[in-house]
């Protein structure tokens, strides 16, 4: 007969697989590296895992992770809520924070249009975007989607939908690789693209 794993361990493994990024080799690994740990360790990990599930959920205005009603970014009275910048993924807002990129407020859009990936407008934060705008009193938009064709793109849709007297629409600079991604790009050349951006 051929031989079967545990179930719990056969499930670990499974659940360990559906994560992005990881295969089936590197899920049981992973599943190898736990079981040989103190079972403290896991219960630490599944802990976490059920916290963040529980009470982590999009900020309703800017789409940012919070565990509160609003995220502390949508909450801090020393921003200038008459900046905004518009990112794609929560990661990439994390990125412009360490460099302390945008003294304004962002907008979260979960991705970029991509019609190849059956991703159109209405399936990222767009209608609250321009809602968002509409109703604000924004002087100028940060357009910092990433430099892909996707990013590009997605940054000239919403210029052209947001355009309007007396407000500015722009994009970061030069210095951003073409087809990278804001969160992998190193500090200074995301300082530098934020302190260059250019009128849409
Ligand atoms: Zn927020």
């Amino acid at each position: 007969m051929a031989y079967q794993a545990p179930a719990a361990l056969a499930a670990l493994t499974q659940q360990l697989a559906t994560l992005p990024g990881v295969g089936a080799k590197a899920a049981q690994r992973l599943a190898f590296h736990l079981l040989a740990a103190p079972p403290e360790k896991s219960r630490m990990l599944a802990q976490a895992l059920l916290d963040s599930a529980e009470q982590i959920h999009p900020c309703p205005v800017c789409g940012n992770f919070t565990d509160r009603e609003l995220c502390p970014i949508c909450e801090d009275s020393g921003r200038q809520r008459q900046l905004l910048c518009v990112v794609e993924q929560v990661s990439d807002l994390i990125s412009m924070e360490r460099v302390s990129g945008c003294p304004g407020l962002y907008h979260v859009l979960g991705g970029v249009i991509s019609p190849l990936d059956g991703i159109g407008p209405e399936k990222l934060n767009i209608a609250s975007l321009l809602r968002r705008v509409e109703e604000g009193d924004f002087r100028e938009i940060i357009m910092a989607t990433n430099p892909t064709v996707e990013g590009e793109a997605t940054a000239q849709y919403l210029a052209k939908k947001l355009r309007r007297d007396g407000l500015k629409i722009t994009r970061l600079a030069h210095g951003l690789p073409v087809g990278g991604t804001l969160s992998y790009v190193d500090e200074a050349t995301l300082e530098l693209a934020m302190s260059g951006r250019r009128e849409l």
